[in-house]
């Protein structure tokens, strides 16, 4: 029950997170929300800066770049149980495919290469 009376539905899940998370969860929530901050950093590169505030941060958007990518290894590398996730549907990832991304099996057939996509349109439409 809350303040008012009235009785308030939450996940045992939901509870038990804001009720007492271990300190593992915790640290494992902050890891995220810098991973959430670092990745909504955008930098309008087309504001009216000097030259040298350009340079440097250009130097920024790469090294942030790095760190985003390199996240999940240095989770792991933390000693988090974290694993790469699917650029498409966010289940844990079995490959990285022609673009790069890490994808599941699944996605993996529905999201192939350019030229994967082109032979099953091209299958569709005959
Ligand atoms: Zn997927």
């Amino acid at each position: 029950m809350n303040s008012t009376g009235r009785l308030i539905y939450t996940s045992p899940d939901r509870r038990g997170y804001h009720a007492s998370p271990s300190p593992k969860q915790e640290s494992w929530r902050k890891r995220v929300n810098l991973l959430w901050r670092i990745k909504g950093m955008i930098i309008p590169m087309n504001a009216p800066m000097t030259k040298e505030e350009k340079e440097k941060l250009s130097q920024a958007q790469t090294l942030i770049g790095e760190v985003i990518k390199d996240f999940t290894k240095s989770s792991i590398a933390l000693g988090f149980n974290a694993v790469n996730r699917c650029y498409y549907c966010g289940k844990p990832a079995v490959t990285i495919d022609s673009r790069g991304h890490y994808v599941c099996e699944k996605c993996k057939r529905l999201y192939g290469t350019e030229q994967e996509i082109k032979i099953i349109s091209d299958n569709l439409m005959s």
